[in-house]
This record gives structure tokens, C-alpha cells and sequence, in this order.
């Protein structure tokens, strides 16, 4: 008896699920020596009507949850015939499964291999359950060779954290399995992987590409003229991908100077996975064809709205056989447009806007605080730290000096007619010199 592979035996090698008809799919992309990047529209439609329906079929029979959804709203079987129809399916909710670590399960506990939790700032954690396979075998079906050029030659830095959210053992798993790269599991400045010692393996390995949020790549920046190590001499990185934080597009351009290589946007979660990413146009991210089905809705009345309409993302995992999400409300605003980019890729462009409960309101306007963050970062004088404080409507910011001969009169003057100019916004401005750094996501909203 094999019992010591066993999780891996039945798991694995013989393990056999709903999906196995879609790796046939991608095993013939394989053959036909293409991928899902560059299939036409309509032939990435029937993949994702045929996934959706497998995962339909798999949750009615194995969900209880799932099932009685449906079946409410009409259904008498798992499947629809267009992706139209997708429409009809009802939408989950993240309060619905907050806090409940079986609600949406549709396997065996004991097929479980990985439990990841959302970092829960807003109330309960959310619990992803996946199977050793949907890990292993399933999530590396699809792949996209222009928006991951990676190969066996690269060194990945992951500077995320590992402990139970999915990017940090997400990117590892990507970077090893299906590329081969050889990964440094830097973490966030935890007790085995401080910051010197971070810069440090980046450098004595010869790292070519990071993974990591926009706050932290600043702060690796601070610390690495602190510590006598240079960027582009020292530690020369071919792109950097940021990851669990919004970025606006002047800050990732202060970043690509101060680190010397290209920055690229990367967008999922621990439910869904990955989403969406950059090309190197830049102008906006691919949806992640393969691996999910994005809507756009309206967040009031969750009708389900047109390319080019800006509204809740809704996304629904097309290779998940422990816990599928199906129609998932991510909480995140932005708006899909057909590609048309110079990269070659046809698969569909996402534009983010932020979060729905962090959207600032002032003036009696609604501002994504990217925006805001675009506009500043403009100013080359100011540190890549600040706050936003909104007090009854009025904004104030909070900057930091950076390498500039102004005085703090003449900065605040400066970012007052700067942002008055762009935004057309009167705001206060407070200059600080030692603004708090953090290993944690990077909290620069403040609403009073
Ligand atoms: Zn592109």
C-alpha cells in the first residue's frame, strides 16, 4: 500500500473531477502549440460557457448552498445555454460565507490540501478551501506566455505575506510549477526575512523579478539606500509585479525610476485567485480568461452592465473543484473593454477604480483615491508616503519631503496649487517628516 503518498496519489495522479474535460481543453492548446492568450473571442466564449456549466453542474450535486440558490431563482437544472444567461444565476454575497468555512464547500474535508483565509480587517475572515489538485494541476492549466514571460532562468522575490492569505503561496506555487524559476520566499519583514537580509538574497541570487504590494516596494527602496545597496547595480530585476494594494499609474512610474525596471499590475484576491494582469502596454489589465469569468454590474440594482460601464466585478472560477466561487461580488469597481491592445493578447481589459467602501467623498463628488494619489504622486518633491484625511467633506494631505530644497511653506503651497489645478479641490495640507512605514497593507485613507 502506498500510504505515505496517498494525499498525492488520490489527489493528484489519479484524481479525477469535473474539470478533467477541460484539461482536455488546454492539453489540445498544448498540442496545438497556442494557448488561451490568443484564441479568438468566440472561442474562449464556449470554453467559459462549458466551464461554467461543469461548475454549475458540480455545485448542484454537491452543494446544498449552491443548489437551493439556484433553485430559487428558477432554475430546474445546472446549466445555461449563453453566457448572457449567466445573468440569471444569483450572485454571492461575501457576508453570506464570512466566518462559514463549509457554506460553500463541494468535496470531502479530507480533499482538502490548502486553507486560506481573507485578512478579515472588515469583520470575520473568509475561508477558501482548495484541493491539493485544484492547486497543482487545475490552476496551472491555463497559461499566458506574453503576460507571464517568466522562465526556468528567472529568480522570483515574493515579498507577500505567506501566512494564510493566497498571493504568497500563490506566486511561489506560479513561479515554481509553471515556470520552473527558482522563488525566494522573502515575506513581509518577518522574523526570518528582515528587510536587510530581503535586499541582501535578492542580491547575492541575482533575483531578476519581485512580487509585492506598491508600499512595500517604496519601503524597499528607503531601506536599500540605508543599507548601502543599489537598485540597477546591485539588485538588477527585469519587472516587478504589485500585487494586494491600488496603485495609481505616477506612482508605479516613480517606482520603475527608483527601481530601474518595468512595474506591472497584477489583480486578484484570496477567493477568486487570479483575476487580472498587465501587459507591458500597460493600459489596463488582461482578464485571466482561463482561470475566471468577469461581469461588471451595477452595484444598486446588480443588473449586468455593458463593456465600457463602470460598476461592481463580479467573477465567477472556472477550475475550482473544492470551493467554486459563482458569481462572486468582489466589493471592487471598475469597467471591462474589448481588447484591442498592441501585445496581441484578446483576451478582455479590466480598468480598476478602487473599492467601493473606500471611494472619497468630497465636494458632494464621489473620487477614487487612486485618483487623488495620481495627481499627487505628480509632485516630484513629496515621498512616496502620505495620507488622505476627509473631515466632514473637506480633504487634507498629509506629505512627506523628498529630496527637495523647498521649504515646508513653500511644499504646502506648492501641492495646494498643484492639486487645486488638477483636481479642482481646495484641500489643507499638513507637511510631515517622518510619516509611519508598515509591513502590513498600507493605510494612507483616514475618515474622520
Ligand atoms: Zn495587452
Amino acid at each position: 500500500m502506498r500510504s505515505q503518498s496517498h494525499k498525492m496519489t488520490v489527489s493528484i495522479d489519479q484524481h479525477s473531477s469535473h474539470l478533467e474535460p477541460l484539461r482536455m481543453f488546454f492539453n489540445q492548446l498544448d498540442n496545438e502549440d497556442t494557448t488561451i492568450e490568443k484564441r479568438s473571442r468566440q472561442q474562449r466564449d464556449e470554453y467559459q460557457l462549458k466551464a461554467i456549466n461543469l461548475t454549475l453542474e458540480h455545485v448542484w450535486k454537491n452543494n446544498e448552498f449552491y443548489r437551493s440558490m439556484l433553485e430559487e431563482s428558477g432554475f430546474k437544472q445546472p446549466s445555461i445555454e449563453h453566457l448572457e444567461q449567466l445573468s440569471s444565476v444569483p450572485m454571492l454575497n461575501k457576508n453570506v460565507i464570512r466566518g462559514d468555512k463549509t457554506k460553500l464547500l463541494c468535496v470531502d474535508p479530507k480533499e482538502i490540501g490548502q486553507v486560506h483565509l481573507t485578512s478579515g480587517t472588515t469583520g470575520k475572515p473568509i475561508y477558501t478551501s482548495y484541493t491539493l489538485a485544484d492547486q497543482y494541476i487545475y490552476d496551472l492549466l491555463p497559461k499566458y506566455p506574453v503576460l507571464f514571460p517568466e522562465t526556468v532562468t528567472d529568480v522570483g522575490a515574493v515579498a507577500l505575506p505567506y501566512e494564510f492569505a493566497l498571493p504568497g503561496l500563490g506566486f511561489q506555487r506560479l513561479l515554481q510549477f509553471s515556470f520552473g524559476a527558482t522563488v525566494l520566499s522573502l515575506g513581509k519583514g518577518g522574523y526570518m526575512a528582515p528587510v536587510d537580509k530581503s535586499l541582501e538574497l535578492m542580491k547575492e541570487f541575482q533575483a531578476s523579478v519581485l512580487v509585492t504590494t506598491p508600499s512595500y516596494a517604496a519601503l524597499l527602496v528607503e531601506e536599500s539606500v540605508r543599507f548601502g545597496i543599489k537598485l540597477g547595480q546591485d539588485i538588477r530585476l527585469r519587472r516587478i509585479l504589485l500585487t494586494g494594494e491600488g496603485c495609481s499609474n505616477t506612482f508605479r512610474s516613480r517606482l520603475e525610476k527608483e527601481w530601474g525596471c518595468e512595474v506591472s499590475f497584477f489583480y486578484g484576491s484570496t477567493e477568486c485567485g487570479g483575476i487580472a494582469v498587465e501587459c507591458k502596454e500597460h493600459k489596463g489589465y488582461h482578464v485571466m480568461e482561463g482561470h475566471v469569468r468577469v461581469e461588471i454590474v451595477d452595484p444598486v440594482s446588480g443588473k449586468t452592465l455593458e463593456y465600457n460601464e463602470t460598476g461592481e466585478i463580479v467573477v465567477t472560477t472556472l477550475l475550482r473543484d473544492g470551493m467554486p466561487m459563482v458569481r462572486y461580488r468582489s466589493g471592487d469597481i471598475g469597467y471591462l473593454q474589448k481588447s484591442q491592445c498592441d501585445c496581441g493578447i484578446t483576451m478582455d481589459i479590466l480598468h480598476l477604480r478602487g473599492r467601493m467602501e473606500s471611494m472619497l467623498h468630497l465636494n458632494g463628488n464621489d473620487y477614487s483615491p487612486f485618483l487623488l494619489e495620481h495627481f499627487l504622486m505628480e509632485i516630484p518633491d513629496i515621498s512616496l508616503w502620505y495620507h488622505f484625511i476627509i473631515d466632514q467633506g473637506d480633504l487634507t494631505i498629509e506629505a512627506e519631503p523628498y529630496r527637495t530644497s523647498l521649504s515646508n511653506e513653500q511644499l504646502a503651497a506648492k501641492i495646494r496649487k498643484h492639486m487645486l489645478d488638477r483636481l479642482g479641490i481646495a484641500c489643507k495640507v499638513e507637511i510631515k517628516h517622518a510619516l509611519p512605514r508598515t509591513f502590513g497593507k498600507a493605510t494612507r485613507i483616514f475618515i474622520r
